[in-house]
């Protein structure tokens, strides 16, 4: 919405009432049904000041099991409106979450509504603040329940051992334990198709 701030430059009304329905644009993969926007613009013997406030359904997904998450973000802020050439640039950029530029007689309510939203509307949802996510071995949901996944960690460096020596053991009939050096003598028995013991 450009709202036409004539009126209030030429001092012919205080203030301007704002209400409208915005659509905004998807922020990565959480979409939005059209936001109510209302809100005023005043003027205070040239002083003016923005005012809105913008209410958003959004549909996105939890960052830690994925389940859907649907809610309402409430959006509350307030500018000072200035026209152009009132402050330098430089001053300006500085500024830029305080002021809002007039150009020309027009002012942009969803340029300044979108930047703000995008700025403040939270980076991960969750389905609740203690979702526990997805169980990393089977890719269920921990909120389901137990899946019977083992929750023994093995070292990333020795898993791959573990899961040779798993294979090798399931294709020899041998009974092999396996303690300190049992796991070098075990491969060199594969190796070489020899018992026979050798140092290191
Ligand atoms: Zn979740
Ligand atoms: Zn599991």
């Amino acid at each position: 919405m450009v709202l036409d701030v004539a009126p209030l430059l030429r001092g012919e009304v205080k203030k301007i009432d704002i209400d409208y329905m915005l659509s905004p644009e998807q922020i990565d993969s959480v979409s939005f049904d059209d936001a109510h926007v209302v809100g005023v613009l005043t003027d205070n013997s040239g002083y003016m000041r923005l005012k809105l406030q913008a209410t958003l359904p959004y549909h996105g997904s939890c960052a830690r099991c994925l389940a859907p998450v649907d809610g309402v973000f409430s959006l509350d802020f307030e500018r000072t409106v200035t026209t152009e050439g009132t402050i330098d640039e430089e001053r300006l950029e500085e500024l830029e979450d305080e002021y809002v530029v007039i150009d020309g007689h027009e002012l942009s309510v969803d340029d300044t509504l979108c930047e703000e939203l995008a700025l403040s509307f939270p980076f991960r949802l969750l389905c609740s603040e203690s979702c526990e996510g997805l169980c990393p071995k089977c890719g269920k949901p921990r909120s389901e329940g137990d899946c019977g996944c083992s929750t023994k960690e093995i070292n990333p460096h020795f898993a791959i051992l573990a899961n040779f020596l798993t294979t090798m053991m399931k294709k020899t009939k041998n009974n092999i334990n396996i303690n300190d050096k049992g796991c070098i003598h075990f491969l060199r028995r594969c190796n070489y198709g020899s018992t026979k013991e050798k140092s290191f």
